[in-house]
């Protein structure tokens, strides 16, 4: 009576419930596997699990089994570390991004008289949990892009660029390394949007930060600071370094024919560069620094580098 209870309540089970004796075979399982491994408990049992699942990590396997039996504790095996440990079948309605059920196992040892003579092997379907949580982690990636990145250009935004600046001037100064900014202003922005409109104005804003992020090296950290303003910090670059990097952006921002519609249009840069002072103590008057000679460029002409 006791027997046929058991059974129907294991039947009805939604997990997958397998047993196995010490040498990897089959001894039972319920028709939660029989369902979704589309086999019956007769054509597996006394099989070998390998066997049965040819896909399962064979040595992995075997070890976590035998530390079960030897340490005589149940283990687990969750979705995050392996997706899927056998290949069953899920129900899921809508797609996930895998044709098999996402699972929690847990191995547990079963002792008669005092020794782990077979294991137990549940099977719990998380593909709801896996597919939520990946969705999730995605949206938050997002998210976390979206927070640091300027929409319009692909640049650092103000905020982020200014963290970034914070903690190089902070690692410059211990290391005791040089550090340079350069700061940018797209010359009579103004009058181009008042020929060309907001949108060729835009056009050209998308255009030169592609042009300036693709000329600088990995370190280097390009922001957007304000409307048509830009800004790199190039770490571990000294003066003379960071005047070639800004006549190179100078330069090739000049040479550059924007198309937007059937109009080609041409921009110039003024550039501001400055060091590192040992004397500042605040990141701040690196940017004040680059701030003055940028209007210093501004003041002699435009489409020039000016240094601090
Ligand atoms: P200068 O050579 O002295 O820098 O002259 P300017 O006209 O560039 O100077 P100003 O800073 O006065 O003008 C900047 C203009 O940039 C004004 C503003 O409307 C425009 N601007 C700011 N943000 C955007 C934007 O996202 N898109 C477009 N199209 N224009 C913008
Ligand atoms: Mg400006
Ligand atoms: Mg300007």
């Amino acid at each position: 009576m006791l027997d046929t209870l058991c059974n129907d309540i294991l039947n009805r089970l939604n997990t997958g419930i397998l047993i196995l004796d010490k040498n990897f075979n089959i001894l039972m399982w319920n028709r939660f596997l029989e369902v979704h491994a589309n086999k019956s408990d007769k054509q597996v049992v006394g099989k070998s699990i390998f066997a049965v699942f040819p896909e399962l990590p064979k040595k992995w396997f075997e070890r976590k089994l035998s530390s079960v039996i030897q340490l005589k504790n149940q283990s687990f095996c969750g979705w995050e570390q392996r997706h899927h440990l056998f290949e069953l079948s899920h129900s899921r309605p809508i797609t996930t991004d895998s044709d098999f059920m996402a699972q929690n196992c847990t191995f547990l040892p079963l002792e008669v008289e005092g020794e782990v003579e077979r294991i137990c092997i549940l099977i719990e379907d998380v593909t709801d949990v896996c597919h939520y949580q990946t969705q999730l982690n995605k949206v938050l990636q997002e998210l976390a892009l979206a927070s640091r990145v300027d929409g319009l250009t692909q640049a650092f935004n103000r905020k982020h660029w200014e963290e970034c600046l914070a903690a190089e001037f902070s690692r410059a100064q211990r290391y005791k390394q040089t550090l340079a900014l350069v700061m940018l202003d797209l010359d009579e922005f103004k009058l181009l949007n008042d020929t060309y409109g907001h949108q060729g104005g835009d056009k050209v804003l998308i255009d030169t930060s592609k042009a300036i992020n693709e000329m600088l090296r990995m370190g280097d950290l390009f922001g957007r600071y304000g409307g048509e303003e830009f800004a790199v910090i190039l770490p571990n670059t000294d003066l003379k370094g960071a005047k070639d990097v800004a006549e190179r952006i100078r330069k090739t921002i000049e040479g550059n024919a924007i198309h937007y519609q059937d109009q080609m249009i041409r921009v110039t840069v003024s550039i501001g560069v400055a060091v590192m002072d040992e004397a500042d103590a605040r990141y701040e008057s690196l940017i004040s620094h680059a701030d003055i000679a940028l209007y210093k460029a501004k003041g002699a002409g435009r489409n020039r580098v000016c240094v601090a």
